[in-house]
């Protein structure tokens, strides 16, 4: 199919090249004119496993372009995924759609011929019945169908997550536009993946209720290390030990610093507002506790942090290791690690930022705080070394513990975000501090 995606950040960028990998014809539409050149040279604009390769292989081969003007999309394409953002407007309870409505608004009276629109953006309920208005409103043509299409991938896997998804959602209302999902996505249902084809406001629902339980799975063993935190016992055993009961899972069950990113705060607070609104007080009243939790989470981490250097914080150099909100991506977007280096500076420490894939993110949206060119540089003269993103390079490198005590001058790591292997560390002399467990010496 001759396919465009609208929007080519974080979600659009790497769908825009799982459509070419499918076999369709794809040209993507973005906005800022730097990322625009980048990825039509072929060149990722940020981080994310597996991408780099894929963009360059479609561009290589023609199949995928990108573009800034719309006009070209809506004369190429005989279907439309949109994939702007919708960041939370400034009350933090409600999606700006402004990107949404705007494109459509632009894109529909450019429109000649029947064709289908497909929202991956995430929204709230209600959004898909106020943007087929503005189609109502402004088709010159008969035949364009809407259609919801959320999107689930994780970043640091939106290849992966794109090319075999666990499930697609549909929400529509048209045997056309079910025909034009069924085909856009062909290789995929044929390989078995489940399409689950429903109404907008269903979709709509899908989506968020999605994302608020991973907010109210994190949120509970979170809330279990402050409590084992209490009575010292281990959090990670009780993961470990509920885990295995196949109703509760061990995906999503390590604690930590909280959830973060582009995604999960926002759709957390956008969907409880709306649940308010929509008169469901007690299903509100518990996504609230859930993010209530998750603030708390980043104080009780500098709390650990001074329980294990044994002190007052003010001028002690942190080796800080970690940007991004969680492994496999550069984002920074609400990154709960860059909420603690701001809260320990706060506490009078001094945070040396090193992030495998982030510090040039760092420097360029916070050049106040210290970013190390490598590992090395964040860990010369620390006092403590605070894990604060689980990159396998902190978390798995056996040789980690012995370059950090031949460059520290403490013996004291901090592991947020409970992934580091203990034994090599202790093997090195270091204490070994991890939220809700007990100190390992
Ligand atoms: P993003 O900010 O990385 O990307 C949005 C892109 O849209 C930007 O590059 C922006 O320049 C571009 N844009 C804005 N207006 C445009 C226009 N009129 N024409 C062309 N391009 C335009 O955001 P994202 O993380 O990709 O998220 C996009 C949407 O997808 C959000 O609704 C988000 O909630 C949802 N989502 C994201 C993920 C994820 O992992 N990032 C996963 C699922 C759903």
């Amino acid at each position: 199919m001759r396919v465009s995606v609208i929007g080519c950040g974080h979600l659009g960028a790497p769908h825009a090249v799982a459509m070419a990998e499918l076999g369709h014809e794809v040209i993507g539409v973005e906005l800022d004119a730097d990322k625009c050149r980048a990825l039509s040279t072929g060149a990722a604009p940020f981080y994310e496993a597996e991408f780099p390769e894929l963009l360059a292989k479609h561009v290589g081969s023609g199949r995928l372009r990108f573009t800034t003007d719309l006009a070209r999309a809506a004369e190429f394409a005989e279907l439309h995924f949109l994939a702007v953002g919708t960041p939370l407007r400034e009350d933090g309870r409600t999606y700006d759609t402004r990107y949404l409505t705007g494109v459509l608004e632009s894109l529909v009276p450019m429109l000649r011929e029947p064709c289908t629109i497909v929202g991956k953006s995430t929204i709230t309920i209600g959004t898909v019945a106020a943007l087929q208005q503005i189609i109502d409103a402004r088709a010159e043509t008969d035949g364009i169908d809407l259609v919801w299409n959320p999107e689930f991938l994780r970043e640091g896997h939106a290849i992966q997550d794109s090319l075999s998804p666990d499930r697609i959602v549909v929400g529509l209302s048209s045997t056309a536009a079910q025909k034009a999902m069924e085909e856009v996505y062909a290789p995929i249902l044929a390989r078995g993946v489940e399409m689950i084809v429903t109404t907008p406001a269903t979709a709509e629902m899908i989506k968020s209720a999605a994302n608020s339980f991973l907010c109210v799975k994190i949120s509970y063993i979170n809330a279990l290390a402050e409590a084992c935190g209490l009575i010292d016992a281990d959090v990670n055993a009780v993961a470990h030990a509920i885990g295995i009961d196949e109703r509760i899972g061990h995906a999503g069950m390590r604690p930590g610093i909280g959830y973060g990113g582009g995604c999960l705060p926002k759709d957390i607070a956008a969907f409880s507002h709306r649940l308010g609104q929509l008169g469901a007080g007690r299903a509100q009243a518990l996504l609230e506790s859930v993010q209530d939790i998750n603030s708390a989470r980043v104080a009780g981490a500098v709390d650990l942090i001074e329980q294990a250097y044994g002190g007052l914080l003010a001028g002690v150099p942190v080796a800080f290791l970690g940007a991004s909100f969680k492994a496999g991506t550069s984002d920074l977007r609400y990154s709960p690690a860059l909420a603690l280096a701001d809260r320990l500076t706060a506490h009078g420490a001094r945070p040396v930022i090193y992030d495998p894939q982030a510090v040039a993110g760092v420097r360029q949206l916070r050049p106040d705080l210290i970013c190390a060119d490598v590992v090395e540089g964040a860990l010369t003269g620390a006092e403590v070394v605070v894990i604060a993103t689980e990159w396998p390079q902190f978390t798995r490198d056996a040789k980690l513990p012995a370059k950090a005590g031949a460059l520290a001058r403490g013996r004291v790591l901090v592991d947020v975000r409970n992934a580091v292997e203990a034994d090599p560390w202790l093997a090195n002399g270091w204490h070994v501090w991890q939220l809700g467990r007990p100190a390992q010496h």
